[in-house]
Formats: C-alpha cells, structure tokens, sequence
C-alpha cells in the first residue's frame, strides 16, 4: 500500500528578552539554579503578574515577519495541569485569542518552493527544570527558568517529508535569529520542536491518526525521528492495526521512537481566562513603528545577492541563512573584492577554520576588510591563490595583514614572463629523457613539469603563464 505523510510542526521559542515575561526576574540561561526567581514566578500566595511589554513587542515582530495577522485584542488564559516544575499549577498562555493567526513560511527543497502555513503564533510562559540524581532517589527542581517568555508557532499540516520539516524549521529558526527574537540553540533548548506525523492510504479524504515526537535536540534528529515514525506508522497499518494517538519521545542512542504517554490520559487542562491580566489592546500605530524596525529577511537577501552580487542561488542561500555571515560578505565585497572570489573563500576556507577554532563569524580573527585586501592580492596577481591559502592560515593563526605576510615570507608571485621563461628552460634542459616522450605524444607529462617548476618556485610562479610558455618552449 501507498502512503502519504501529513506533517504539522508545533515550535516553542524562547524569546531574547531580559526579564521573565511576567516578573523582573533575568532570563539568562546558566545561572546557579534558583537564584533567578521571585514571589512572582515561584508563585507566592497573593502576588500579580505584570506583562512584559518587550514580550508582545518580540511577538509582533515575528507575526509581520510571517504575515501572520494580527488580533487587534488579546488574552492569556490559564491551562491547568500540574507538575512539580510548575508551581502556580497553571501555566499562563494564549487560547481563544492569540497573538496572530494565519501567514506562512516559506521553505525550498530540491530547487521546488512552498509556502508551509502558520495555524497560530501565541505568548506563554515557560515552566522550570526538574533534575534527577542519579545516585539517590531525589530529585531538585531550577525554577530559574520559570516564566521565561515563549512564543509558540503552530504550523498548519502542510509538510509532507521529513525534509521539509527540517527545511520548515531551518528557515523559521533564521527569520527568528535576524529579528533577534530568539537565538534559536536547539541543543540549550531555547528552539524546540514538537513534530506531529500521520499516514494516509494515497487515495484516503482524510487525514490518518497522528502521533507527536518530542524530545529532538537538533534539526537531524527531527529529521530522523519523523523517517523512523512514518516507517513504523506504515507497518502498524500495513500489520492491519491502527495507529494511536500518543506522544512518542526520540531516543537518540536507539535511533527510535517511543511511546510516552497516550492522548486519552492526556488532561482537559480546564483553559479559562486568567483574572489576574487585562485584555490586552495592540495598537496599530505600534504594530506600524515595530513593522520600519523589521531587517531585510533572508528570502530578500537571497534575490538581492542573486540579482545584485550575480551568485548562484546555492552560495545566495549559505550566505544569507546567518545576518552575521550575509552583513560579513556585504562588507568584505565592500572593501572591493569580487563577490564572486568572496563567497568562495568564506564559505570555503573561513567557514572551515571558524569551525576548526569552534568560534563563529561575529568572532572571526580576520576582519572583513582583511579579507577583502587578500582577495585583492590574488585580483591584482600579487600571489597566486594557492598561496593566498596559506597567507590565510596565517592571517587567521596570527592576526597580521595580508600585505605584511607577503612582504615577510617573500610571497610575491613571479609574474614576469623572461623570469618565468629562463625557469622553464631550466626545468626541460634537465629533464631532456621525459621531453623526448612528451614529443613522441606521452602528453600526461605536462603536469610533470607544472610541478618541477612550481617546485623551483616554491610554489610562486603564475600558474596561467606557466601553462603558456611551457606548451609554447615544447612546441619548440
Ligand atoms: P495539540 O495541543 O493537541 O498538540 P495543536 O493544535 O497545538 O494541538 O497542534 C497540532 C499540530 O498537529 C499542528 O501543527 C497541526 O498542523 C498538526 N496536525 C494536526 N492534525 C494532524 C495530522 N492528522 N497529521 C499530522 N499533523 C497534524
Ligand atoms: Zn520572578
Ligand atoms: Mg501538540
């Protein structure tokens, strides 16, 4: 039986503001626990929350970046449930009336596009941490991260691969990273996904039963968490069973799924709207001052540097998925090098040694302006660029300029033609045997001699006018 995979992607992402989304408390992450907490978010008889208003403000950013709509009034409400990381025993959130509804993000796979549609953005709040000693039967509860702001971004089941899911949610981590909304660490858990799937027969009207994955701390494991369910989804039904609704954590060590609780234990959580917060009103003259503040996102970026900077959409899209990585082309290409020449050598020999150093671009040794003057070396034929890899090693390990490495090593390429001319000359004269076997048709040995000659010259000698006058004295 043919299949065909429904996916819808729930995201929770923890948003860059300084204090708690109802309290004054800090949100850094890291902290020794319980040292960010007041009567607010530890939820002391007789306290009141107050909302952040940075926390709306970081949400209607992100709604215009995804031309989701949005409500001209909003509410939170509280969701029941208990848990001992939660002390209210409520958490606040968003229900009848989000923030926004509606809009999209637009994803790219195998050079197709589609648009995946967002159902709702809302505002809640994040609950604390549990942690369990391993040794002793105790377990310790952080409430440091107790009130944190989130924004919840739900999408519409309009995903069909599990690489669409990983393209979803690559592009949406993105847009919230050029916002600065959310910085989007998967793995410190400030990005998270809940991955809902189903099956359905090809010819079925109606969506199958679907489970929700949760527990994936990168985008792979998401990826490889929705390939795993959808081939078990397919043998249970296959098997003439039926799926059931549950929610299934990834175990990363087995490479599987596995059940965690079923949806019919799962509780009514009694939503209802919270007293203790007033309807909250958004002004269009605000949403209108946040809309001027917005960047260029990265899918403009993408045609710009296609239309303007002449790039292949492959380098367009490496370039842009980070502001940090686009905004250090921009300036590298700036200084006055070639776009082209640029794109290669960031995203080839720096991305390499920022991932060797396990830094980032933000923190790159070599300025863009650095850059830009050793690209200009190879443009004016100063070195050749095989020898401007080196200079670049150099300049990352020792922070000195490109000019000042080249003086220092004697770097300067050979570009004058009797030079080259009388280095040629020599190399054949002493390879008279292997010149013999060239003329009588042996033409491999060509390279032969490029590397006898690049030997001589330590590698300096313009490789195109080497070329030239080798085939030019052979023909001789
Ligand atoms: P819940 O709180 O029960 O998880 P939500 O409405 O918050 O419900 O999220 C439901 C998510 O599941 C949405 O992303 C939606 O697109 C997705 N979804 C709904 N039905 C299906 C289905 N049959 N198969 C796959 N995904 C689905
Ligand atoms: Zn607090
Ligand atoms: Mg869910």
């Amino acid at each position: 039986m043919n299949y065909r995979t429904v996916i819808g992607l729930e995201v929770h992402a923890q948003l860059l503001t300084s204090s708690k989304i109802f309290c004054g408390c800090s949100t850094k992450f890291g902290a020794e626990p319980n040292t960010h907490i007041c009567p607010v978010c530890t939820a002391q008889p007789g306290v009141l929350p107050v909302l952040n208003r940075s926390v709306v403000e970081f949400g209607i950013k992100t709604a215009l970046a995804t031309k989701s709509e949005i409500a001209p009034f909003g509410q939170f409400a509280r969701k029941n449930y208990f848990y001992p990381d939660l002390p209210k025993g409520y958490q606040i959130s968003q229900f009848e009336f989000p923030l926004s509804k509606g809009g999209y993000v637009e994803i790219e796979t195998n050079g197709a596009k589609k648009k995946i549609g967002l159902t709702r953005i809302h505002m809640e709040e994040d609950a604390g941490k549990l942690i369990h000693d391993e040794d002793a039967p105790v377990s310790y509860v952080d409430l440091n991260r107790t009130g944190v702001p989130l924004l919840e971004i739900v999408s519409e089941p309009d995903m069909s691969t599990p690489e669409e899911a990983g393209a979803y949610l690559r592009k949406l981590r993105s847009i919230l990273r050029y916002l600065e909304v959310c910085n989007g660490n998967m793995e410190e858990g400030s990005f998270r996904c809940d991955a809902n799937i189903s099956i359905m027969p090809e010819d079925a009207k109606e969506f199958g039963t679907r489970t929700e994955l949760k527990n994936m701390n990168s985008f792979r494991n998401v990826e490889r968490a929705l390939e795993f369910e959808i081939i078990r989804q397919k043998e249970v039904l296959d098997d003439g069973g039926s799926v059931i609704q549950e929610t299934r954590l990834w175990n990363d060590s087995k490479n599987i799924t596995e059940s965690m609780r079923g949806k019919e234990e799962a509780h009514d959580y009694r939503y209802f709207p919270d007293p203790d917060l007033v309807f909250m009103k958004i002004d269009k003259d605000w949403i209108n001052k946040i809309k001027k503040g917005i960047p260029e996102l990265p899918d403009e970026k993408v045609k710009r540097f296609i239309e303007v900077f002449k790039l292949s959409p492959y380098d367009a899209h490496v370039l842009t998925a980070e502001k940090a990585t686009a905004d250090y082309f921009e300036d590298v290409v700036k200084g006055g090098a070639n776009p082209k020449l640029s794109s290669n050598w960031i995203m080839v020999e720096l991305m390499r040694e920022l991932k060797e150093h396990k830094t980032d671009i933000e923190n790159s040794p070599i300025s863009p302006s650095a850059l830009s003057n050793l690209i200009g070396l190879i443009e004016d034929k100063t070195i050749s660029g095989k020898i401007a890899k080196d200079v670049f090693v150099e300049m990352y390990n020792t922070n000195k300029s490109p000019d000042e490495i080249v003086k220092e090593k004697g770097l300067v390429q050979i570009a004058d033609p009797d030079e080259i001319g009388k280095i040629v000359q020599k190399i054949l004269s002493e390879n008279q045997k292997e010149v013999d076997e060239y003329k009588a048709g042996k033409e491999q040995l060509l390279k032969f001699f490029i590397g006898r000659i690049m030997k001589e010259t330590k590698g300096k000698a313009n490789p195109q006018m080497v070329n030239e006058i080798l085939k030019d004295q052979l023909q001789k």
